[in-house]
């Protein structure tokens, strides 16, 4: 199922995206962290509700929020885990690649959660350097700690399509100490979506696409394939003496082609329009805002 959040008049409520529109499932859950806290059941009551229902909203009724619009905790994010982008992000900083074992962690304020459409804030007089990170999300189905890799899949409840939006001048501000949480945690600088695939329809998360476009030029076009933690290693490694929450996201990196590491240097404008593309879950469009 691709379960989404979505507005409609005053109403916020969620539903199961379909050919032609979404069907209401606020009978089912009043919100997605309720409906991803009900387990099994919940989806199954979900499944049934899908089956009985005639009533499809279109979708250009409805405005499509965060999955999640206000999550519990921050998002927790993967740093440097594709070679490649380790590589031109160090290089780009003057340092020598030096692969980060164990994997580089940290987080986004709850805040920088976006709409899989709306518009990027952008206000130049905290930065000026905003930059893309296409990434795969992870959202946490089932609660736990100490997770073994072999079974960590069990965990998934499904997959979302991340842009992991950063403003580099504040990240890198203390030049040899990274600011990655100011940097990571402006307010609306993680659009997400736009919606939640169920993890029974990605049998293997590791083959999958990830394409950002910024007016439609494409800046990345990587691979899951190429990630240095897979994401049963990343909840293996989360959860060690750290209890992880159904509802959770998890940021898995991003691939090679962000702007500062451009030569020159790329950043996004006011106006410009950047699209992450996740294979197999959906693809966002969000305006950098004027
Ligand atoms: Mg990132």
């Amino acid at each position: 199922m691709k379960l989404a959040t979505f507005r409609q008049g005053q109403q916020q409520r969620i539903g199961a995206v379909v050919a032609g529109g979404i069907v209401d499932l606020s009978r089912v859950a009043p919100d997605m962290l309720s409906l991803i806290e009900a387990g099994p059941d919940g989806l199954e009551r979900a499944r049934e509700q899908l089956r009985a229902s005639g009533d499809i909203i279109p979708l250009d009724a409805v405005q499509l929020l965060a999955p999640i619009p206000l999550p519990r905790r921050n998002i927790m994010c993967l740093g440097h885990n594709y070679a490649e982008h380790a590589k031109e992000s160090d290089e780009a900083r003057g340092q020598e690649y030096v692969p980060s074992q164990p994997p580089t962690v940290f987080t986004k304020a709850t805040h920088t959660a976006n709409g899989p459409y709306d518009d990027i804030p952008f206000d130049a007089s905290v930065s000026e350097q905003i930059d893309w990170e296409a990434e795969l999300g992870v959202v946490i189905g089932r609660g736990g700690k100490h997770i073994p890799v072999e079974q960590a899949l069990d965990y998934v409840f499904g997959y979302l399509a991340l842009n992991d939006i950063s403003a580099r001048d504040l990240q890198f501000h203390q030049p040899q100490n990274s600011q990655f949480f100011r940097g990571k945690s402006l307010d609306g600088a993680c659009p997400m979506g736009p919606w939640i695939v169920t993890a029974d329809e990605i049998p293997n998360p590791q083959v999958l696409q990830v394409t950002c476009r910024v007016n439609s030029v494409t800046k990345q076009d990587g691979n899951t394939s190429q990630m240095i933690y897979t994401i049963p290693v990343i909840l293996s490694v989360l959860s060690r003496g750290m209890t992880l929450d159904a509802g959770d996201i998890i940021a898995t990196g991003t691939p090679q082609g962000v702007g500062f590491a451009r030569k020159p240097p790329e950043f996004l404008k006011p106006g410009d329009v950047v699209e992450v593309e996740i294979e197999s879950i959906g693809q966002l469009r969000n305006r950098v805002s004027r």
